[in-house]
């Protein structure tokens, strides 16, 4: 008995523990988010045959003072939970405005949008004026949205979504393919591309069926009109068999390039120019 008493308080110290790490990272979340000192990375979108960027997405990175590094599958779900998403985005809007202005003219920024960010009109003039600021044209910007974000509200979301489409920013839907009821919200939203999930890039190579699922999803998406990016391709094989079956305008993967600085992305630009691009080999181990 006295035993079990023991063990229990041990638990319950331990959940105490657990706890307030918890609370703790999420004050430091808050204060990262206040205090802008979020960080920024873009990862390049090539055509299919990874000679040319067209475009980066830019991923919001989190370099905890002590823990270092923390993913962004832990931190955005802890930034929505408190309520500060949207302080998130909207700075990296602003950082992603400010650093695609002064990249080639025909190359894009790409930017995550959670749920909560598209339940409110703010980010509309949110967006309208960080284009403004940085004189950075609309066509230039645009946003990705999951399909289980548009899932709320649908005739509201569409109402923004719509605004943001008319100011000329492209509306993507992130992640397609893993959500609910994805084939009918193409139609009833102004979206004009697809970023589809890495889930069906996976066994391409071992699976018939998987190829299958790809071609069919890819096939659907063109006849609505759509551009097609296709999410985490890694090896030559799954490049292979994307590039023979056509089933990207635009390829997002390690294979072409992970998420990197700025800095980083200006290099590779400068260095590819409108020539050829030899593929370095990447490395994993620097991601
Ligand atoms: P996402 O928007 O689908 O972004 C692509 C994610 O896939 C990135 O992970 C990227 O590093 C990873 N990725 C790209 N190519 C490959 C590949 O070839 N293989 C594999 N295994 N992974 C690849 P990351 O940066 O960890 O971000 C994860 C998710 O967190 C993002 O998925 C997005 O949903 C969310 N996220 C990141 N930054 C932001 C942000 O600023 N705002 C919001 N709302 N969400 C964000
Ligand atoms: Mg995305
Ligand atoms: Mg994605
Ligand atoms: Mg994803």
């Amino acid at each position: 008995k006295r035993r079990d008493k023991n063990r229990w308080s041990l638990f319950v110290e331990s959940m105490d523990a657990k706890y307030s790490a918890r609370q703790r990272l999420k004050a430091d979340l808050r204060e990262a988010i206040r205090g802008e000192t979020m960080g920024i990375v873009y990862q390049p979108m090539f055509e299919p045959t990874g000679t040319r960027i067209v475009g980066a997405e830019a991923l919001s990175r989190w370099n905890h003072p002590d823990l270092g590094p923390i993913s962004p599958a832990v931190y955005i779900p802890l930034a929505e939970e408190l309520g500060i998403i949207s302080d998130l985005t909207h700075g990296m809007i602003n950082k992603a405005a400010r650093d695609c202005a002064t990249w080639p003219d025909h190359l894009f920024v790409s930017v995550n949008l959670s749920a909560h960010d598209v339940r409110s009109r703010e980010i509309v003039s949110v967006v309208a004026d960080t284009l403004d600021r940085h004189n950075l044209d609309a066509k230039r910007l645009h946003l990705e949205i999951t399909e289980s974000a548009l899932m709320d509200d649908l005739a509201s979301v569409r109402t923004i979504l719509q605004e943001l489409r008319s100011m000329g920013v492209t509306m993507a839907i992130d992640d397609f393919g893993t959500g609910y009821s994805s084939l009918s919200y193409l139609d009833m939203l102004p979206i004009n591309k697809v970023k589809i999930d890495r889930a069906f890039v996976m066994n391409i190579t071992e699976d018939e069926r998987k190829l299958k699922l790809l071609r069919g999803v890819v096939h659907l998406s063109r006849e609505l009109g759509l551009d097609i990016v296709v999410e985490g391709v890694e090896t030559e094989a799954q490049l292979k068999l994307i590039q023979d079956n056509n089933c990207a305008d635009l390829i997002q993967g390690f294979i072409f390039g992970m998420p990197m600085p700025n800095s980083a992305l200006v290099e590779l630009m400068n260095k590819l120019g409108n020539g050829p691009y030899r593929r370095q080999p990447v490395s994993m181990a620097s991601h």
